[in-house]
């Protein structure tokens, strides 16, 4: 098990349940905009928000953004330490920064005493926040890509050499990613840090992932099957898009996975000629209107009780089509029938009432 690390009070690693993070895709420096999309991810269920930290402006706007949001932020920081330090300073809960990028910027000697990097870890280390090293296979150190190529091998040396760094600082509060746009490469890098380096909590991706569906399913056999064989403790999906997708599919995941700790799972099916229901419409309507529901419940959503109720026993709660009513069924034994018409009211009564 790995060690555990604190993301402002959220537990990361060392037996810690699996927390989902988002990153804004707002201007950070429009403090308003930042902190509403800070609000929704939150609401959606993201546990911690990354922000971007382009400049000064920005990391001078994350106090501000910080004293509003109500999940701790992550300043993400490339090139420039002096973001990093002024990110610290505004009260940032974790920086994100790649030590390689950061040294190769200011052309110091990393493990110096007045380095970029010691200064930052200083910072850190006195803001008691920690500081996760995050490694993309697109933006290796040439020395390394000389050796390696792009490679699993190549992206866990980088992050060896960058916690080698940090360590030296005298640092040791360190988090890790290792993404990838590429799955295999993805699970073959963190699969490769789990086994020979498993001290520190992991931070799962798949990087540039791509459009809603293609980012689910590469998170879904990237992320996911990382997850089921244990390796992970923190996740992000990558989605062009709204990042509240970014964190609905990262529910899913975890759902599937077995490592929710509460919601509702949706089991539908596809339907088929025997439907009679307006089976799309219901499942889209109970999903949207059970979001913020903590328990965890799995309610089915069948469109006839053909093959229905037995195909969808497992679940808690749940419904079958029939012909102009429905059947409403627990753990796979009828419990009543609902008039056609008021299918999504009396189902969400019944899921409510239930909890
Ligand atoms: S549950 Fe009924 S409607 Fe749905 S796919 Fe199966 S047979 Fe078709």
């Amino acid at each position: 098990m790995s060690m555990q690390i604190s993301v402002g009070g959220v537990k990361v690693g060392g037996g810690a349940g699996i927390s989902i993070q988002s990153m804004t895709n707002t201007k950070t420096h429009d403090i308003a905009a930042s902190v509403e999309q800070i609000c929704g991810l939150a609401e959606a269920g993201c546990d911690i928000v990354r922000l971007a930290v382009p400049d000064m402006e920005a990391a001078r706007a994350l106090g501000k953004i910080r004293a509003q949001s109500p999940i701790p932020m992550v300043a993400d920081i490339h090139f420039d330490y002096r973001l990093a330090l002024e990110a610290i300073a505004q009260g940032a809960d974790k920086i994100r920064i790649n030590p390689g990028n950061i040294r190769f910027q200011h052309g110091g000697d990393a493990n110096a005493a007045q380095s970029p990097i010691s200064e930052v870890a200083a910072a850190a280390r006195k803001a008691k926040i920690p500081i996760r090293v995050g490694i993309n296979s697109g933006s290796l150190p040439p020395e390394i890509l000389k050796k390696h190529g792009i490679s699993a091998e190549g992206m866990v040396q980088a992050a060896l050499e960058s916690i080698l760094i940090l360590n030296t600082c005298d640092f040791d509060d360190i988090c890790v990613s290792l993404k990838s746009s590429d799955v295999r490469r993805t699970i073959e890098a963190y699969r490769l840090m789990h086994e020979k380096y498993p001290r520190y909590p992991l931070h799962l991706g798949v990087t540039e992932a791509g459009l809603p569906i293609a980012a689910a399913v590469k998170s879904a056999l990237g992320i996911g099957s990382l997850l089921m064989s244990g390796i992970g403790d923190t996740i992000r999906v990558s989605v062009t898009g709204a990042p509240a997708r970014e964190v609905e599919i990262a529910r899913e995941i975890l759902t599937v996975c077995g490592l929710n700790e509460g919601g509702v799972e949706i089991i539908s099916c596809p339907g088929c000629g025997r439907c009679n229901i307006d089976l799309v419409n219901v499942a889209n309507e109970i999903r949207s209107k059970t979001r913020g529901i903590k328990r965890k419940i799995k309610v089915a959503i069948m469109g006839c009780a053909v093959n229905g109720p037995g195909e969808a026993r497992d679940a808690d709660i749940g419904i079958a089509g029939g012909a102009g009513d429905v059947i409403l069924f627990k753990k796979g034994v009828k419990v009543r029938k609902i008039a056609g018409d008021n299918i999504i009211n009396e189902l969400l009564e019944e899921i409510h009432g239930d909890l």
